[in-house]
């Protein structure tokens, strides 16, 4: 389906990003794979992309933290794969405290992660999609985009700020057969969950247990943690020309977290 297309991935060496570029390489495009972690492990993820789909995948290990790489690595792609049709802006953190006790530089992180890297790697990559005229920008947001949650301010600003984005560059290249859109999952079940879980112990003095039952899927009326695989095939169908009249979206998968 997406043969002869090239898609970047944020955030792709964890959790949901790597579950995308995983089904993107399945449904037959080349791939970007970035973020942190160990380099050995890194490696074998992707290898073991390629090998299970016979498509390419790279690395690049640009800091989304920093314009200048963000911008450097479609560019690299480009030039690697001749475009990149498919951008997935994916790579968040998160950091939970009250208000008036939260660090000053996790805020400005969560802030350039979050949010900020969408805006420079969609600047870098509209480009070549509008001289295409094909392209699909898909951005992992959150029901965190649609409402919020005590402790979680920088982030749930950051993620409201993504589905402004999103809506404004969509309707920015509507003409163009180049779609924007938005994914507000629920609780997904990745590392980044899992490690929020002592903090909020902390911040709301509770066990794990609580925390699960409690806070996190106190608010996902299915009680499920969504799966990695389950956002991974809902961007695979926003890449798809089934979904070319869907843009300026911000799609919910939180188990009716939002419809309460
Ligand atoms: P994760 O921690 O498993 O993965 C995050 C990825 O981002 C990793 O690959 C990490 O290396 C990368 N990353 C972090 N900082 C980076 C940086 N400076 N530069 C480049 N890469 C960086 O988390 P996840 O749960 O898979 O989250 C992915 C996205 O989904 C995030 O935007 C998150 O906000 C969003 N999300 C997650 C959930 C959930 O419940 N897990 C729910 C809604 C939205």
């Amino acid at each position: 389906m997406l043969d002869a297309k090239t898609a970047v991935v944020t955030g792709s060496t964890s959790g949901i990003g790597l579950a995308v570029a995983r089904a993107l390489a399945k449904a037959g495009a080349n791939v970007v794979i970035n973020g942190f972690g160990d380099k050995v492990e890194i490696e074998a993820t992707r290898a073991g992309i390629e090998a299970d789909h016979g498509k390419p995948v790279i690395y690049d290990a640009a800091d989304m933290l920093k314009p200048r790489e963000i911008a450097r690595m479609i560019q690299d792609a480009e030039e690697r794969f001749g475009a990149v049709d498919i951008l997935v802006n994916n790579a968040g953190i998160q950091h939970v405290s009250p208000v008036d006790e939260f660090p000053d530089d996790k805020w400005d992180q969560i802030i350039a992660i979050n949010l900020s890297a969408a805006f420079h790697a969609t600047k870098a990559a509209l480009p070549g999609m509008k001289r295409k005229g094909w392209g699909r920008i898909v951005n992992t947001a959150s029901a965190h985009a649609l409402v919020a949650s005590p402790f979680k301010s920088a982030y749930v600003a950051a993620k409201h700020g993504i589905a402004g984005f999103t809506k404004s560059a969509a309707l920015e290249v509507a003409q163009q057969k180049i779609t924007v859109n938005a994914i507000c999952p629920g609780y997904v079940w990745t590392p980044l969950v899992e490690k929020q879980i002592p903090d909020t112990m902390k911040a709301r003095g509770m066990t794990e247990d609580e925390v699960k039952r409690d806070v996190l899927l106190a608010a996902q009326p299915t009680k499920e943690f969504v799966t990695p695989d389950q956002v991974a095939a809902l961007a695979v169908f926003l890449c798809s020309d089934a979904a070319a009249q869907i843009t300026g979206a911000l799609l919910t998968m939180d188990g009716g977290w939002t419809a309460a």
